[in-house]
């Protein structure tokens, strides 16, 4: 049996961890916060579980990977359908039928669908040549200014002309009365929140978790004493950044605790004007029905930020520059550390959603046994 370093509590470290020890292995986690569960992590307060790094919506339609997570978590029916304040008139959102009939009036598929082609024909036979173009040629110039503009130059702090078309591939236009955000087969939060999902991930008698414990302050002793290590931080900061630094987008978080029960009356509201500073107001209450303090409520302004080392790295920056540089940290990771396994949306900068990460995890578990 072998003897596992696993660096982060995340979910990558936490499945990884799990299945390690499931297999009979000894499992230490390190994690260099004071609480296990990376950016899914809930805090308790006045009985509301407050996500601390961003609004987190479980959805998928990997059967597998949702089979696996009932182990961990009683999820509940919550289903994402945030909506947008622009200037203080709120459409629905993602673009549906609601949000048609909210912008023009329209009623019926048809009437909705001509509205489209009347303001796309502005692109007409031009090629999109940046963000701005794009999003007009493919939902017209009304939806674009209200509802993408502000919000897209908000969160990437450029404007949407400057932006490249490729950004948006394409923009799901849903000719039904439908406010859920996403298409996929199963949807949820888990009950008591994602922080308990991964205690109980992490609950084996094989598993030891050391938090406030950075790999960086004895990477060479971890890499002597444990038989294998499973890295999910950053993967140029474990080679010392010898080839350069991969960008990323952050966030800032601005929490509140109002006294008042019911603050927005909804999960999620995108504020998608340029000129209001934050991009989404989050009322945790709501992700499980209004549960916790009747007379309290917590709400977090998301404002996008530009990102400097040291900063929480949020979104990896995926465009050439990053991608070829990430290519060659990986070549030196497939080369030099046969004892190291990078995984996670750190160690192998992609934005990946907690799906994707349970499924890039077992498929590690996979390879490794
Ligand atoms: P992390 O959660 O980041 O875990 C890595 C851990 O490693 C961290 O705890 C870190 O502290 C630790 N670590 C790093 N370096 C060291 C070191 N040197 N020593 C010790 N520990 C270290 N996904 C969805 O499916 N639905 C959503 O609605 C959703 N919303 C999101 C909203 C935002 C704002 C963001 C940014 C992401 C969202 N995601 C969502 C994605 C989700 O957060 C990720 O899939 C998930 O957190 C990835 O897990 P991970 O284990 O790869 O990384």
């Amino acid at each position: 049996m072998a003897n596992y370093l696993v660096v982060g509590a995340g979910l990558f470290g936490a499945v990884f961890a799990r299945e390690a020890a499931k297999r009979g292995h000894k499992v230490t986690v390190i994690e260099k916060r004071d609480h296990i569960a990376g950016n899914i992590y809930t805090k308790e307060i006045d009985g509301i579980q407050v996500h601390q790094y961003g609004a987190h919506i479980f959805h998928t339609s990997n059967k597998e990977v949702w089979n696996y997570v009932q182990q961990f978590a009683e999820f509940n029916r919550y289903t994402n359908s945030p909506v947008a304040n622009y200037k203080g008139k709120m459409y629905n959102l993602p673009f549906n039928m609601n949000t048609f009939n909210e912008m023009w009036g329209v009623r019926t598929p048809q009437e909705a669908m001509d509205k489209i082609n009347e303001q796309r024909a502005e692109m007409a036979g031009k090629t999109p040549q940046n963000l701005e173009e794009q999003a007009i040629s493919l939902i017209g110039r009304d939806i674009y200014e209200k509802l993408i503009k502000g919000y897209t130059e908000k969160q990437w702090g450029r404007k949407a002309t400057e932006l490249p078309a490729f950004i948006i591939k394409r923009l799901p236009v849903r000719l039904i009365y439908d406010n859920n955000y996403f298409n996929d087969d199963y949807q949820g939060i888990p009950k008591g929140g994602y922080t308990k999902l991964v205690e109980n991930l992490l609950k084996d008698d094989k598993i030891t978790v050391k938090l406030n414990t950075d790999f960086f302050d004895k990477k060479d002793e971890y890499l002597q004493e444990f038989d294998k290590v499973v890295y999910t931080g950053p993967i140029d900061q474990f080679f010392d950044y010898r080839l350069g630094e991969l960008e990323y987008r952050s966030l800032r978080f601005e929490t509140e605790e109002k006294n008042v029960g019911n603050y927005q009356g909804n999960a999620v509201i995108n504020y998608t004007d340029a000129e209001t500073p934050y991009t989404r107001v989050i009322e945790h209450k709501h992700f499980e029905f209004g549960k916790g303090d009747p007379d309290k409520t917590i709400v977090t302004r998301e404002y996008p930020a530009d990102w400097h080392q040291g900063d929480e790295p949020y979104y990896p920056v995926n465009n050439e520059r990053n991608n070829s540089l990430y290519a060659q940290y990986k070549d030196l990771a497939d080369k030099e550390d046969a004892k190291v396994i990078f995984g996670g949306r750190l160690g192998q900068y992609k934005y990946y959603n907690m799906d994707q990460v349970i499924a890039a995890a077992l498929e590690a578990v996979e390879k490794e046994f």
